[in-house]
């Protein structure tokens, strides 16, 4: 049987990500600096640590003897545009310390395979209609915020142990994700979550404030879509990062009229501003593509999973 370490297991995608590992036959480790609220004991073992700490890394990747055959790095300091804009330092230092010291000691440690969450906001910002980005048009590097920077330093950190050790890295760029259990209040909540609470919160006919203007474009991509890329990517021999998403393109407002439609609520939308991101995304997936990955899930299915169960914790928290 193989060990595999999940760091973040207590968050959305790293929550989903142990599932899916013990159904692949694996004896999983959860670490977190929380547990997870809706899934606590998914994972064979959880360990409350703080990963910003050395020692505590070091704790994580301890295995009576043996060594984690595969090391799934998706801790981080994270949230949408609204904390990414306002948690600039805490990214900064936060997730930059989890990744060097994670790193370091797998490498160190003998850790055969290791895989890192980067993102697309490692890339610049986009024109509507520019062709597809392929990964290596992330250098030079203009990230629009500094959550994207530290994602390209700790790819580069990963890409250095590799380098050195010869620990297999696998460094996934994932486009915005979604899906049930993710957070969805609270100020940390990324834009479909926070629509679908929006929806859920308002009257039929009402009205939801949207930051921006709602013509910025984004991907969306469903969470077993992302973890069966994940998996997928962690288990070949594709080297260097590589972007994982939908290839649905949509402003905000199609995805505000697409929860709309799925809750079945007539919506005004009343622009406001905000912190929006980039004007516009457009990645090439062909290098997952060659792995023969495609997203099953597209936005209206997606949304008719997430919506419901965000309601749910609307109407229990009421
Ligand atoms: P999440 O916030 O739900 O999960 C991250 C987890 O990291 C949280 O449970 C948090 O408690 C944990 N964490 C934070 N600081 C920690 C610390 N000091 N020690 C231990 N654990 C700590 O986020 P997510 O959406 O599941 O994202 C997982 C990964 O994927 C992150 O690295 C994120 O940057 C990346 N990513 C996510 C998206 C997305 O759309 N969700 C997009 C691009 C990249």
């Amino acid at each position: 049987m193989k060990n595999a370490l999940v760091c973040g297991s207590g968050g959305f995608i790293g929550g989903h990500l142990v599932k899916k590992l013990r159904g692949e036959g694996y004896q999983v480790r959860g670490v977190d600096i929380k547990r997870h609220e809706w899934s606590p004991d998914a994972a064979d073992e959880f360990m409350l640590l703080d990963l910003r700490i050395e020692e505590n890394c070091r704790k994580a990747l301890t295995l009576d003897g043996k060594t984690f055959d595969e090391v799934y790095q998706l801790a981080a300091d994270m949230g949408g545009m609204g904390f990414i804009h306002s948690a600039e330092t805490e990214i900064m230092h936060n997730s930059a310390l989890i990744n060097i010291y994670m790193t370091d000691l797998a490498a160190r440690m003998g850790v055969p395979r290791y895989f890192f969450s980067s993102s697309v906001c490692v890339y610049r910002d986009m024109k509507p209609g520019e062709p597809e980005m392929t990964e290596e048009g992330a250098i030079p590097a203009h990230p629009d915020n500094e959550y994207g920077w530290e994602k390209l330093y700790s790819e580069r950190v990963a890409l250095a142990y590799e380098r050195r050790y010869g620990m297999q890295v696998r460094i996934a760029r994932f486009q915005n994700c979604y899906g049930p259990e993710g957070t969805w209040v609270g100020g940390r909540e990324k834009a479909p979550a926070a629509m679908c609470r929006k929806i859920a919160e308002v009257e039929d006919g009402g009205t939801i404030e949207v930051w921006g203007d709602g013509s910025a474009i984004r991907s969306y991509t469903y969470v077993s879509d992302m973890i069966e890329g994940i998996y997928m990517l962690m288990h070949s021999d594709l080297h260097g990062a590589v972007n994982i998403g939908c290839p649905q393109y949509v402003s905000v407002d199609e995805l505000v009229h697409t929860v709309a439609r799925v809750a079945g609520k007539r919506i005004s939308i009343k622009h406001v501003p905000g912190p929006v991101g980039v004007q516009s995304r457009n990645f090439s997936n062909d290098r997952i593509y060659s792995l023969g990955w495609r997203a099953k899930v597209y936005l209206e299915d997606g949304i008719k999973q997430t919506y419901p169960w965000i309601e749910l914790q609307v109407k229990a928290v009421k």
